[in-house]
């Protein structure tokens, strides 16, 4: 599936993500978050058009209770939070919204637009308010038509040595 407004697929964004998360020596948890961020958007059968629609459809909360039941708060909350991340970083970093594409400024307006001062406060002091920071930069960075990437399979063994840990 296409990503968004964007010029590559849900597939290339996500293992852009991640590998930037790796990269970055993220700890499994918060690879496998960037790995399944916009899973919301796949799992949400009416997704496609939404946007441009000025329809939110709450993708991060549709992913977040997806993931929840698998993974736990360290995958889950970061993929929660990593749109009020990007209304966090408008208002606290003056050069991010200028680096944004046209389909995240797009959305960005449906999602509420950017923070205040004390909304960016009150964000920031939340539990995996940080790792969903990191995540939404190395989101924005994903978007590269032409970047190479390790495969899904590379990424799936995160998800698996998560779930085999979570197991009673
Ligand atoms: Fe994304």
């Amino acid at each position: 599936e296409r990503y968004g407004g964007e010029d590559i697929s849900q597939l290339q964004h996500a293992l852009q993500c991640a590998s930037l998360a790796e990269a970055a020596k993220a700890s499994p948890a918060l690879i496998s978050a960037a790995l399944l961020h916009d899973i919301g958007h796949l799992v949400d059968q009416h997704s496609e058009g939404a946007a441009a629609a000025g329809v939110d459809r709450v993708h991060e909360k549709i992913g977040a209770g997806y993931l929840d039941k698998a993974f736990g708060p360290a995958v889950s909350m970061p993929v929660l939070l990593h749109v009020a991340a990007k209304r966090y970083l408008c208002a606290v970093d003056a050069g991010y919204f200028d680096g944004l594409s046209a389909a995240s400024v797009l959305s960005l307006d449906v999602q509420g637009g950017p923070f205040n001062a004390d909304e960016a406060d009150a964000f920031i002091a939340q539990p995996y308010a940080k790792d969903a920071v990191n995540l939404r930069r190395w989101d924005d960075l994903a978007k590269d038509p032409e970047a190479k990437t390790a495969s899904l399979d590379h990424f799936m063994g995160y998800l698996e040595n998560l779930t085999a840990t979570a197991a009673p």
